[in-house]
């Protein structure tokens, strides 16, 4: 019974490293490549391909599995052969996110409809996440799972939203969302938590990375090697709510001083009844009042960033809707970094983050398909 248990573990082991493989090969490979790296025979990895074929993952090309002359016959991940999807909810508008194997974009889709925690609210949102799969032609057996993210505290552990300030949520079950879209497998998590992941799954070869995440609200994720660090309660990386002034500004969590009072996309766009790309289209041309209020944005901007390092000595990723207008300026408030950070030439720490606006569905949809690779 024991050896049964074992050899199908082994099988199992031999045909996700078969997988595994042929994943991170840029090129398709032969049968002798696979078996030579893998240290496998040939007719165990023949056995394992049939299955990756059978089961769609892997095609083949080629005529022959020996050159002999002729093409030999290569085997290449099929990266559509498995999809995820993930849902971003924000205040006032609903992200789509369809993604193969390989993180590829199948379809994106943004719509402005401003949140309500109520029943027709989901319905409709689950309405429109068949719509965007049927657009992006995404086979629903191929689909690994939905997962949804939220700007939010969330207790996995209690099943709960601790709270939402963004969302107006405080303390509620997640199975009040979960259940509009429990006819797939799904999850919900913490927004910056979800961008967190998908900048490490981007980066593979970074070592410790803290995510902030600048949108109407602010969060952020702490990644320490190939784990994202939560704390004891899951609530790791709420930098939004780090006291930056004492008394300062009220923050929507209900305390004064928070970051979010000060870095939330909202002083740039709402507080002035503009949109960022009014805001930052203003700046460009050199509008006065405008470049005053980036001023003290930066600044406050800054001293956080200084903060964040001096507390985890490791690259920060600028996210959240904010990420995709500071490209250009960047080097001043690198610049700005150099004054203030403790350690001489220390400012070239931050960066922007890889997926842009898509990063938190990009990363809620990656936990399918790195669950599903780490399974199969
Ligand atoms: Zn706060």
């Amino acid at each position: 019974m024991e050896q049964t248990v074992n050899t199908t573990v082994l099988r199992q082991t031999n045909r996700r490293r078969v997988l595994q493989y042929i994943y991170d090969s840029v090129e398709p490979v032969t049968k002798q490549e696979i078996a030579g790296a893998l240290s496998l025979s040939l007719p165990t990895v023949t056995g394992n391909l049939a299955e990756l074929l059978e089961e769609g993952l892997v095609s083949c090309s080629g005529t022959q599995e020996s050159t002999g002359g002729r093409k030999p016959r290569t085997y290449a991940l099929e990266p559509q052969s498995r999809t995820a999807v993930g849902v971003f909810i924000r205040d006032d508008s609903v992200q789509m996110l369809a993604i193969d194997l390989r993180a590829g974009e199948m379809g994106f889709q943004e719509a402005s409809v401003p949140f309500a925690h109520t029943e027709e609210y989901y319905h409709m949102i689950a309405q429109c996440l068949e719509e965007f799969m049927d657009s992006c032609g995404l086979a629903r057996d191929r689909l690994l799972g939905v997962g949804i993210t939220i700007p939010g505290i969330i207790d996995q552990a209690a099943g709960r939203l601790v709270m939402s300030p963004t969302l107006e949520l405080w303390d509620i079950p997640l199975e009040e969302i979960y259940c509009h879209f429990s006819r797939y497998p799904t999850f919900i998590e913490n927004s910056p938590n979800a961008s967190g992941y998908a900048e490490r799954w981007a980066d593979s070869e970074a070592t410790n990375v803290v995510y902030l995440s600048l949108d109407r609200g602010v969060g952020g994720a702490i990644i320490q090697g190939d784990k994202q660090y939560m704390g004891d309660h899951g609530r790791g990386g709420e930098f939004g709510h780090m006291r930056l002034i004492p008394n300062g500004r009220l923050c929507h969590c209900g305390r004064r001083g928070c970051v979010e009072a000060y870095c939330s996309t909202s002083r740039l766009s709402d507080d002035l009844g503009i949109t960022l790309e009014e805001f930052f289209t203003r700046l460009q041309a050199g509008d006065e009042a405008v470049a005053e209020v980036w001023e003290e944005y930066r600044t406050h901007l800054a001293d956080t960033l200084v903060n964040l390092r001096t507390c985890f000595d490791c690259d920060i990723i600028l996210g959240g809707s904010l990420s995709r207008y500071l490209e250009g300026l960047l080097p001043e408030i690198c610049w700005e970094l150099g004054e203030k950070t403790l350690f001489n030439s220390d400012s070239v720490f931050l960066r922007l983050d890889h997926f842009g606006p898509h990063s938190a569905c990009a990363g809620t949809a990656l936990r399918f398909i790195d669950d599903f690779l780490l399974t199969f």
